[in-house]
């Protein structure tokens, strides 16, 4: 009998995030570097970022700061923006896998069958796409929009064109109600803004009838409807600063967004929203984007020491820089 090898368990040491935020910051000195955080990060990343925000303020920053290195804190698709709008800036992300599940349900070769489906049909489309895309797919587009700056976006393409909106079917239908223009949906969602539960709604807000509901709007319909505010990460931060007196808030979008609220607004309440698994049906306490989560202190601190990794530029950026220039800084 062949005796096996005895293999020792790989022993994961967790170092102490005070240690690692010193570490943080004398390379971000060294090197010149700017930490950019999504307020979907963990608090304490927002907490050391030198710019924190949603993409479009984000992918603003990014073209704007004069530092050669940016570490981007977020989603690939964001680390791209910010190498597209600042090319001649080295990008680092501490992680490379932290995609994104709206992203990835428009990919660039389906998007072509159907605007080559669409134009064979003699269908006049403009295509219009969230900024939760990739590059490859913002490269085939006409305009990008956050949720911040959608309206004024659509407002600006001719009536006499037809509008394909990708890759959020929840926020285009949102849209259409707002600006009033029928679209072409692609059938595309965000995993964690999908996951909340209308039926736990409706009981938190019986539990807490004077508390305000303030919801994204990649959030499904039946979620909206029964919404006291609807908003995009900037949106809601500016509401919450505009109530002077204590509120307590239902907050249906990703998590760490309360850290973000309860740091400029810190006079109110704000509980989280359940989520609810579709297929299961049972409710997740933690509404948690597991592509941000991939962000840590330690992935910061070793991106930043070791130069990597890197968003690499690609050839279709030229045309996603067109575009994205086009619809955010123009
Ligand atoms: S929260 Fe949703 S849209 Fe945002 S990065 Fe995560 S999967 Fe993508």
């Amino acid at each position: 009998m062949t005796t096996l090898p005895i293999v020792e368990k790989p022993t994961f040491v967790e170092e102490d995030p005070l240690d690692l935020m010193d570490e943080i910051d004398a390379l971000r000195k060294e090197k010149n570097a700017a930490i950019l955080a999504h307020f979907y990060t963990d608090g304490e990343i927002q907490d050391i970022a030198d710019f924190t925000g949603d993409s479009l303020k984000l992918a603003r920053d990014a073209a704007s700061i004069t530092n050669p290195i940016i570490v981007f804190s977020g989603v690939h698709f964001m680390g791209e923006s910010a190498k597209i709008l600042s090319p001649e800036k080295t990008v680092l992300v501490p992680d490379l896998l932290a995609g994104c599940s709206l992203a990835d349900s428009c990919n660039p070769h389906d998007l072509k069958a159907m605007q080559d489906q669409l134009r064979a049909e003699g269908r006049d489309i403009v295509t219009v796409a969230y900024i939760n895309t990739t590059a490859a797919t913002k490269s085939l587009c006409d305009w990008i929009v956050t949720s911040g700056n959608a309206r004024e976006i659509i407002d600006r393409v001719p009536k006499d064109k037809e509008i394909l909106f990708v890759p959020d079917q929840h926020l285009g239908r949102y849209l259409q109600e707002v600006t009033g223009r029928k679209m072409i949906l692609w059938p595309g969602s965000c995993m964690v803004h999908e996951m909340f539960s209308k039926q736990d709604l409706i009981r938190a807000k019986k539990n807490n009838p004077e508390s305000i509901i303030m919801a994204h709007p990649e959030c499904p319909q039946n979620i909206l409807e029964i919404c006291d505010f609807i908003g995009g990460t900037e949106k809601m931060r500016q509401y919450v600063v505009s109530l002077k007196e204590p509120q307590r808030f239902l907050v249906a979008t990703e998590v760490a967004m309360i850290h973000a609220l309860k740091k400029i607004a810190p006079q109110h309440e704000y509980i989280p929203v359940p989520g609810i698994f579709a297929d299961t049906g049972e409710t997740c306490a933690c509404n948690r984007c597991p592509h941000m989560a991939r962000n840590t202190l330690q992935k910061i601190r070793d991106c930043l020491r070791d130069g990597k990794p890197e968003i690499e530029w690609k050839p279709y950026f030229a045309d996603a820089k067109d575009v994205l220039e086009r619809s955010l800084l123009k």
